[in-house]
């Protein structure tokens, strides 16, 4: 038996607890256990504001709908009984009464028997009458009269008050969530504001010394906030009112006196960044000193989000989401999300999910829940679920990815071949009509641009030329776009073709040596020379590409087993070769003219790069496909790819 901790060891309990890392679920549990169960408050909201609130009571009908006994067509409103004896060959002929029931005009004359009232679909039906005879069916009888030919049953096109929301009924219950139908029932009975939960009022703080706003001019080392923006909208996705209170540098006092503010207003308060427990790391030091409890979890075992903190301060939920963009979003749609959801009175969310089958193994961090981003393909057997080959700081993963997939923290990869469950970002999941697997090349989207205009969808995923290939083989995809020199042909892309796969010439992608402008050891020389230049000054510093890129292949020809300063430095884009020498990490590099022209480089052209597509030939047919060849071979698409310092092949 153990015995319970003593007063004195509390402190420390209370520590290793915020050193522990919790698991997603039992993180899960102790913040809902924390946060509720609590009040929800509820405010008068007039109906025109009121959309995507969740009723906080129930509303009872004060009146009938519709108010009074109805007309539903235009005709003569009658006793049925006149009519019982009528048929084609029997006519009866009813006398009309003088007046005529428009919509909005109250009847003063009794329908006695033999007579007939004109009246207007909508018109209350006047006293006498039991049923209405369209005026279709009915043929003028002298100036005063009418006859019908049929018989009509009683209640004929009439509807009855209250038929359709009968007084002190049980219109709409608490918790529902006001849409279009809700806000047309409530006009309908004349209610004009309805008691609904209050939004959450929820704060939203960045920290950090490299943020600056977007629209704010970008100094070197420094990066956009891209979470105060999304979390932002995220919060008022949900059922919350967000207050962004910009970004905060990493400054104790600063950050505290932000946070009390934040708190002294909102419900909630959600900072982003800082939630490492290192030194620099401030934001839940300060929270112990907020409010009680203070920090719930810790470290949750999540990927990406592990550093996710959750408190309570003073019954008031402070959260500090990972800085990582995709991180944060990660964290707080599954963790923020429910408990924010839950305080606006909003019912759980209900994510669309599909199934799909993994295409790659998928390697996974063993005691950690795991997120992947997909991006879904239909293929001959159903849809394909691409995990995104960015990392956790790539924001646009998330922009190109249809949903995410999850791999249980047990587990430490998830096999080829898997049919996973695929929660779905929006429930309207569109199979694109062109799935283009491969290489990514900036010309790529000026050729599939009029596609897009004309409606097609188009989804291209980037894995690299060799991916592609594998994604064309196994039916994945209509194109591979890749750019492959084979050594033993010295030539480019066909050799590596396989059955089923045709090769579609591209374009030409023009490969050199950048440098900076100015910069006299490299200018006026060709690229070999240059490269002689740059071995010979030992203070000159490359910028390499990975293993595998054609570039490479290149590069490693011209330094012929030199390994100047710089040839580790192996980035996997072009735009990181330029960013590297514009921004004086480097003194050059080798990327395409296009790049080099639009980061505003020297450039020097060593060699021509064929960027052709393998196309699948079973499903060259398909009209996305011939879309886009036709889009490739249109002098409109040639003279753009030109204008961009490609040449068309
Ligand atoms: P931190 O946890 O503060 O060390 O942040 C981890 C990473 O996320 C760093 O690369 C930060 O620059 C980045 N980051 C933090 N906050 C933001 C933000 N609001 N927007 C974009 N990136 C961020
Ligand atoms: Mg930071």
């Amino acid at each position: 038996m153990t015995t319970p901790p003593q007063p004195q060891d509390r402190a420390s309990l209370d520590q290793d607890q915020f050193l522990k890392i919790l698991s997603r679920e039992e993180a899960v549990r102790r913040f809902d256990d924390a946060v509720f169960p609590r009040a929800l408050p509820a405010e008068m909201r007039k109906l025109t504001d009121a959309l995507g609130c969740a009723l906080a009571e129930d509303v009872t009908a004060r009146i009938d709908v519709p108010p009074f006994d109805r007309s539903n067509v235009d005709g003569f409103a009658v006793r049925s009984a006149d009519l019982a004896p009528a048929g084609e060959a029997a006519p009866v002929r009813l006398a009309l009464n003088g007046e005529v029931i428009a919509c909005g005009t109250a009847p003063t004359l009794q329908v006695a028997s033999g007579t007939a009232t004109p009246i207007a679909t909508g018109g209350p039906v006047p006293r006498g009458a039991d049923a209405i005879v369209m005026v279709e069916h009915t043929q003028p009888a002298g100036a005063q009269g009418v006859e019908v030919r049929r018989a009509v049953s009683p209640g004929q096109f009439v509807s009855y008050a209250g038929s359709d929301i009968a007084r002190g009924e049980a219109l709409l219950r608490a918790g529902t969530v006001i849409g279009s139908r809700e806000i047309g029932m409530l006009a309908a009975c004349g209610i004009a504001e309805v008691k609904v939960a209050r939004k959450p009022r929820v704060a939203v703080i960045s920290t950090g010394d490299e943020l600056v706003q977007p629209g704010e001019a970008l100094p070197p080392a420094a990066i956009y906030d891209t979470n105060g923006a999304i979390v932002a909208a995220a919060i008022d996705e949900n059922g919350g009112v967000a207050t962004f209170l910009g970004a905060i540098p990493d400054d104790e006092a600063k950050l505290e006196a932000a946070m009390r503010a934040a708190l002294a207003d909102a419900d909630m308060l959600v900072l982003s960044g800082g939630t490492s427990k290192g030194a620099g790391d401030l934001s839940h030091r300060i929270i112990g000193r907020l409010g009680k409890p203070g920090i719930i979890a810790h470290g949750v075992a999540l990927k990406p989000g592990k550093p996710l903190c959750l408190a309570v301060c003073d019954g008031k939920p402070v959260v500090i989401l990972p800085g990582f963009p995709t991180s944060a979003m990660f964290t707080f749609h599954d963790m923020i999300v429910p408990v924010l959801r839950k305080m606006a009175g909003l019912p759980p969310r209900a994510d669309a999910k599909v199934n799909a089958k993994v295409p790659v193994r998928i390697a996974s961090e063993l005691g950690r829940t795991e997120f992947v981003m997909v991006s879904l393909v239909e293929s001959r057997d159903g849809l394909i679920a691409y995990p995104s080959g960015k990392g956790s700081g790539a924001i646009t993963s998330f922009a190109q990815a249809d949903g995410f997939l999850r791999i249980d923290a047990l587990a430490d990869q998830m096999p080829s071949g898997t049919e996973a469950e695929v929660t779905l970002f929006t429930p309207h999941v569109r199979v694109p009509d062109l799935v283009i697997i491969g290489s990514h090349c900036t010309g790529l989207d000026l050729v599939t641009a009029p596609l897009a205009r004309a409606g097609l969808a188009v989804r291209s995923i980037a894995v690299g030329s060799l991916g592609g290939l594998a994604a064309a083989r196994r039916g994945e995809c209509d194109l591979a776009p890749i750019h492959l020199f084979d050594d033993k042909t010295e030539t480019y892309n066909t050799p590596w073709l396989a059955e089923g796969l045709e090769l579609v010439p591209g374009w030409r992608r023009m490969q050199g040596i950048v440098f900076r402008k100015g910069d006299e050891r490299f200018e006026g020389l060709g690229a070999k020379e240059a490269v002689a230049a740059a071995l010979a000054d030992p203070a000159c510093i490359m910028v390499n590409r990975n293993q595998g890129a054609g570039t490479r292949i290149l590069i490693d020809r011209l330094l012929g087993g030199a390994r100047p300063e710089g040839y580790w430095n192996q980035p996997r884009s072009h735009n990181a070769v330029a960013a590297a020498v514009a921004q004086r990490r480097a003194d050059w590099g080798m990327t395409i003219a296009p790049v080099a022209h639009t980061t505003g480089l020297g450039f020097i052209p060593l060699a021509e790069e064929h960027y052709d597509f393998a196309l699948v030939t079973a499903r060259k047919q398909r009209p996305a496909v011939q879309a886009f060849l036709e889009a490739l071979a249109s002098d409109d698409r040639r003279a753009a790819l030109e204008r961009a310092g490609f040449r068309p092949a």
